[in-house]
């Protein structure tokens, strides 16, 4: 490649600065040439999408979708769908990226895609977020497919929008396309184990970080942020496990137990109440407290950006384990690299939720589904061999987790990239 292009416009901060700058990092590391560089960096192809919506009381609103499709080389695109008033193309065009590594790293035979529609859906009603889904659906049908892109939940969305998203895009086809989405209901198609999947794999790796710094896990304490699909189940293994959770936080506030909070209660109390906020025996903390406090480990399980250069010096625990995507800016891993912190990046951590959906798509294209164990074992399996190359390639290269893991991912997707040759 010679002529180069930008077609995506610089942007200096945010989620995509952040994904182009550890790009960065890894193809000037791999001496790649500046048309590889940009072949990576640049989506596939984007698509933005108006979905008008008719509300429950009969005016209607109007919302902007995207799907962006960062790579295929290695197979089709995947990832999650958001829904959340943050949503940018931008942010997408980021997540996209992510989930190209994430893949690649995992070795799971796929791209990278994303999707996200600017809507909080708190706001909605279950038969306004079904006529959202359903519109969205229809509009990037032509996208999406078993063999094309596959997309799953993320924030915001769960196994009923996959549902409706299976549905719709089966409805035009004129028959039923499991395949089309992963983290589907079990009763639906859904595989055993996708649910807790990301917080398994947050948890298998975050276990064999605290013990590659001599913490025993049992024993230990941690904090998470965010106590959605992963920060949730992730405090529930850690403390089933016998580390001590003494901080969590959410979007309406935090709270803290210094001999440990009760985590199966707090989920009692979340269930019953929408928040963590007000848990009986727990103190309110500020949010930026649970991820400055006294602890071995921090699960940032919530959004992109809230490691940044301004707190990362006050980060506390040694071990920070991504469970979002995106939570740490190259500042801040600058800042915590010089501190000593071990930070599990997010493509290797919370990748146990897409290597489920892959295992939901074999199961699905296969019509024959595993036991809970098969699935269980074969994810633990994958993350701990992750975890080993990770931190092999980190020792070989000497450069911190987040280097080698985008390292090895971007190496195995320029290498198929330059197997299958341009065409035409
Ligand atoms: N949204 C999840 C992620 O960011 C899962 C994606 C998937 O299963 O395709 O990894």
């Amino acid at each position: 490649m010679t002529a180069l292009h930008q077609p995506v416009a610089p942007t200096a901060t945010g989620p995509l600065a952040d994904a182009r700058t550890q790009l960065r990092e890894a193809t000037t590391l791999l001496g790649y040439d500046e048309g590889l560089h940009q072949m990576l960096a640049t989506p596939r192809r984007e698509v933005t999408v108006s979905i008008p919506l008719r509300r429950d009381n009969g005016t209607t609103e109007l919302f902007v979708g995207h799907r962006v499709q960062h790579n295929f080389s290695r197979g089709p695109a995947k990832g999650g769908l958001r829904y959340s008033p943050d949503v940018t193309l931008d942010e997408v065009r980021a997540l996209a990226m992510w989930m190209t590594w994430k893949c690649a790293l995992l070795d799971v035979p796929y791209g990278g895609a994303k999707g996200g529609v600017t809507i909080d859906p708190r706001h909605y009603s279950a038969a306004e977020l079904e006529r959202v889904t359903r519109r969205y659906t229809s509009e990037i049908s032509p996208l999406i497919g078993p063999e094309r892109d596959i997309p799953a939940p993320d924030i915001g969305t769960d196994e009923k929008t996959m549902a409706w998203l299976m549905d719709t895009y089966s409805v035009q086809q004129g028959h039923t396309v499991l395949g089309v989405t992963t983290g589907k209901p079990i009763s639906l198609g859904g595989s055993r184990g996708r649910a807790t999947a990301t917080s398994r794999g947050v948890v298998h790796v975050a276990l064999a970080a605290l013990r590659s710094r001599g913490i025993e896990p049992s024993g230990a304490t941690a904090a998470v942020q965010g106590f959605g699909k992963v920060g949730r189940y992730a405090a529930r293994f850690l403390a089933e496990g016998g580390t001590r959770v003494l901080a969590v936080s959410d979007q309406y506030g935090a709270v803290y137990a210094s001999s440990g909070l009760d985590i199966p209660a707090l989920e009692q109390h979340v269930d019953a109440t929408g928040s963590v906020v007000g848990f009986a025996g727990s103190e309110a903390i500020g949010n930026d407290d649970v991820l400055e406090a006294e602890v071995d480990l921090l699960v940032p399980a919530a959004v992109e950006g809230v490691l940044r250069g301004d707190n990362a010096g006050r980060v506390r625990a040694r071990v920070i384990v991504e469970g979002a995507n995106g939570p740490t800016t190259p500042e801040a891993d600058r800042i915590l690299q010089d501190a000593d912190r071990l930070v599990v990046p997010d493509i290797l951590a919370n990748a146990g939720g897409v290597i489920v959906s892959y295992f939901e798509w074999v199961q699905a294209n296969q019509a024959y589904w595993w036991s809970e164990n098969e699935v269980e074992d074969r994810l633990a399996e994958r993350m701990l061999a992750a975890w080993d190359s990770v931190n092999a390639a980190a020792t070989r290269l000497d450069v911190p987790l987040r280097t080698a893991a985008t390292c090895l991912a971007v190496e195995r997707v320029a290498q198929a990239h330059q197997l299958r040759g341009l065409y035409p």
